[in-house]
């Protein structure tokens, strides 16, 4: 199934972590940042925000020792900017004091910095280290209960439930591929069904069509009386 999708999302733009892992050379900590910025914020904005902030400050140490207002000014236009601010000022000081300015490399050690639970570790682990790991965001959440690859309530059991579905092999990809998916053709509302290749075999689409036909159905046999 991924195969069929991976032709397709080539030629869409890349998402921000692998746009940053190109302009960073890879650089984890930018990554780390990146990810913490991104979340509830438009691709395009967070980029164009984390590649000005990382012209400013170059270094876990620059970082930390920034004036929070100088952060806050050139964060402002991304969502929840003021708490941000914050944190990555906090994360790039103990990125700095307490790990020689050197990204940990593993989950128990990412998910102990303030604000950074198992989706912003798992990017971390993907975009950053090209570890195998499975990043579950609305996006990956989304697509994946749609096509009825899994059934599941939240992304926790998501990204379980994945990793059980997926070979391992595959899961370095998933991210990338759900998120361009997500941005170009199945979308959050209105998803182009009619557009998609995985269309014949995704749950969601079948039930909305067998729902349409029957709304249809039902119109013929039914016919509304005129009103006068
Ligand atoms: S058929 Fe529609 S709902 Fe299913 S994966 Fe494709 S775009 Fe998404």
């Amino acid at each position: 199934m991924m195969k069929d999708t991976l032709h397709d999302v080539n030629s869409y733009r890349s998402t921000t972590l692998n746009e940053i892992h190109k302009t960073s050379n890879g650089d984890p900590f930018n990554i780390l940042i990146a990810t913490v910025l991104s979340s509830r914020s438009r691709d395009k904005n967070t980029s164009r925000v984390a590649k000005k902030l990382f012209a400013r400050y170059k270094t876990p140490k620059t970082l930390s020792d920034a004036d929070i207002l100088e952060i806050e000014k050139i964060i402002k236009s991304i969502g929840f900017y003021h708490v941000k601010s914050k944190r990555i000022k906090k994360i790039a000081h103990i990125i700095h004091k307490q790990y020689n300015n050197k990204v940990p490399e593993k989950m128990e050690e990412l998910i102990k910095l303030p604000g950074v639970g198992r989706k912003t570790a798992n990017c971390v682990l993907v975009y950053a280290f090209n570890k195998p790991a499975i990043p579950v965001d609305v996006h990956v959440h989304r697509i994946s209960n749609r096509l009825g690859l899994i059934q599941t309530k939240n992304v926790e059991e998501t990204e379980l439930e994945l990793m059980k579905e997926i070979p391992k092999s595959n899961w370095i990809k998933v991210n990338e591929i759900f998120v361009k998916y997500g941005q170009n053709v199945c979308l959050p509302i209105s998803p182009l069904c009619k557009l998609c290749k995985l269309n014949h075999r995704c749950r969601y689409n079948n039930t909305h069509h067998e729902r349409f036909v029957n709304i249809n159905k039902s119109k013929t046999t039914q016919p509304i009386e005129p009103t006068r």
